[in-house]
C-alpha cells in the first residue's frame, strides 16, 4: 500500500509497533488518535490595508506523560493531516528522549515568505489569540518549526502573557536569549543529529572521520548541520539543498559562502564554485551520511534504492515512506528515525522550560553535556531494542516510545 498522507503513515508506523507489543485494544486506540485537534481561522490586516483570512491548527495528542509540547509550522501546505501526524510523532519523540512531556503540534497555512515582518508578528499574535486556552506552562508549550523562529516566538509569548496580565516565559520555548531562551537552543537540533550519528558510527564500525555527507534543506537546522559537521564530525559537506534546487562539489562546500550566498539571494543554488543538481540528485549522492532536513515523504519507494549513503540520519520530520523504510532496511542503510535523531531540539526546549521554572540559568558547556548525554543513552535504548528483536530503527524507536505512553496511560487509570 502506498501512503502519502503523513497521519495515515504515522498511524501505520504505531500499527506496527503495537502489534509487536501486543498493546490491548483499548490502548491501541486510544494511541491511534489525538486527544484534542483544533482548527482555528484567522483574520489578517495586511500593510496595505486589506483582509487575508488564514486557517491555523494545534493538536494535542497525548499527554499521558506530560505537558504537551510540540512546535508550530508555517507552510502553504500545512493541513490537519499533517499537524496530526507531527503531533503524534512529538509524542512518541519525548517517550524516546524520556523527557516528562506529551506530544503537540500547530501550524498556519501560509506562505511566510510573502509577508512582511509586520505581517509576521499580526499573524503570529492571531495565532495566539485564537488557541490561547490551550496553552500554557503546565499544559501546552509551542516552540519553533519550519519557518518559524525565536522572534516569532518572542511575540507570541508576548501576547500570551498580555492576555493573562504577566509575563510567562515558560509558555513557548526557542525564544531570543534576552526572554528567558536558552544557550544552546539554537543548533539543539542539529547537534543532537550529529551525537546520534557518532553513536551509529560507532556501533557499526564505521570511520566517520574524513568522510562526506549531503544535506536536503537549508534552514536553521541544515545551516546547523553545515557548521556543526566539520567540527564536531569531521565530516566534508559536499552537497546542499533547498525548495530551489541544490549545490555540489566534491571538495567541499563553505559554510561561510554558502550561508552568506543564501542570505544575500535567498536559496543555495548558482553559490560560487558549486555545480548546480537537483533535491534527488542530493538524496542519491555518494556519500557517507545523508540529512534530510526539509520535508516529509522524500525518500520514498520511488528513489529509495538510490540512496548510497551508509546512514541516513533524519532530521527532518517524516521523510522516510514505510516503503521506503523497508526498501532502505534491506539495502543496509541505517536509518536514524526522526523521532530519535531530531529529539535534539524538544530535549533543550525541556532544559529551557526547566531554567524558566526556576529563573535560573545553565552554561552552554552543561546544555551540551547534558544534550548529549540524552541523545546517547536513548540512542543506544533504541539501538539495544533493534538488535533484541531484530528489527529497524524506526521500529525499535517505536517499541521503546509507546511502550512507555501506553504504561503511563495505564498507571494513570486511562485503560
Ligand atoms: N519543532 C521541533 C521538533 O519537531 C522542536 C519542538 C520543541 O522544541 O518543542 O521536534
Amino acid at each position: 500500500m502506498t501512503y502519502n498522507n503523513p497521519f495515515a503513515i504515522a498511524q501505520s508506523q504505531l500499527d506496527e509497533a503495537s502489534a509487536f507489543l501486543g498493546l490491548d485494544p483499548a490502548t491501541h486506540a486510544l494511541l491511534r488518535e489525538p486527544m484534542r485537534e483544533v482548527t482555528v481561522t484567522i483574520p489578517l490586516r495586511m500593510d496595505d490595508g486589506s483582509v487575508k483570512i488564514f486557517r491555523g491548527f494545534r493538536v494535542q495528542y497525548n499527554d499521558a506523560r506530560g505537558p504537551c509540547k510540540g512546535g508550530i509550522r508555517w507552510h502553504p501546505d500545512e493541513t490537519l493531516d499533517t499537524v496530526k501526524a507531527l503531533a503524534a510523532w512529538m509524542t512518541w519523540k519525548t517517550s524516546v528522549v524520556d523527557i516528562p512531556l506529551g506530544g503537540s503540534k500547530g501550524g498556519v497555512a501560509c506562505n511566510p515568505k510573502e509577508l512582511s515582518p509586520t505581517e509576521q508578528e499580526r499573524l503570529a499574535r492571531g495565532y495566539i489569540r485564537a488557541v490561547w486556552r490551550m496553552l500554557g506552562e503546565e499544559l501546552d508549550i509551542p516552540a519553533p518549526d519550519v519557518y518559524t523562529n525565536p522572534q516569532i516566538m518572542a511575540w507570541m509569548m508576548d501576547e500570551y502573557s498580555t492576555i493573562r496580565g504577566y509575563m510567562v516565559p515558560g509558555v513557548i520555548t526557542g525564544k531570543p536569549l534576552q526572554l528567558g531562551g536558552s544557550v544552546g537552543r539554537d543548533d539543539a537540533t542539529a547537534r543532537g543529529g550529529i551525537y546520534t550519528v557518532r553513536e551509529a558510527a560507532k556501533v557499526i564500525d564505521l570511520d566517520l572521520d574524513g568522510g562526506t555527507m549531503a544535506i536536503q534543506g537549508y534552514g536553521s537546522v541544515g545551516r546547523s548541520l553545515h557548521k556543526l559537521a566539520e567540527e564536531l564530525l569531521n565530516l566534508r559537506v559536499v552537497a546542499v539543498s533547498d525548495s530551489q534546487g541544490g549545490i555540489y562539489n566534491p571538495d567541499g562546500l563553505s559554510f561561510k559562502a554558502v550561508s552568506q550566498y543564501k542570505r544575500a539571494t535567498g536559496s543555495v543554488v548558482d553559490a560560487p564554485g558549486t555545480e548546480t543538481i537537483t533535491n534527488e540528485d542530493l538524496l542519491a549522492a555518494d556519500v557517507t551520511v545523508l540529512f534530510p532536513a526539509a520535508l516529509e515523504n522524500v525518500i520514498t519507494d520511488e528513489n529509495a534504492d538510490r540512496v548510497k549513503a551508509k546512514i541516513v540520519a533524519e532530521m527532518a520530520n517524516g521523510p522516510t515512506t514505510p516503503e521506503a523504510d523497508r526498501i532502505l532496511h534491506d539495502r543496509g542503510i541505517f536509518v536514524l528515525p526522526d523521532l530519535l535523531c531530531n529529539a535534539g531540539g524538544v530535549t533543550v526546549s525541556y532544559f529551557e522550560q526547566v531554567q524558566n521554572a526556576y529563573d535560573y540559568y545553565w552554561t552552554l558547556k552543561t546544555i551540551h553535556q547534558r544534550l548529549d548525554r540524552k541523545m546517547s543513552e536513548a540512542f543506544h535504548a533504541v539501538h539495544r531494542v533493534a538488535e533484541l528483536k531484530r528489527v529497524h530503527h524506526r521500529l525499535a524507536a517505536y517499541l521503546v516510545a509507546v511502550e512507555r505512553v501506553a504504561e503511563a496511560a495505564k498507571l494513570r487509570g486511562w485503560v
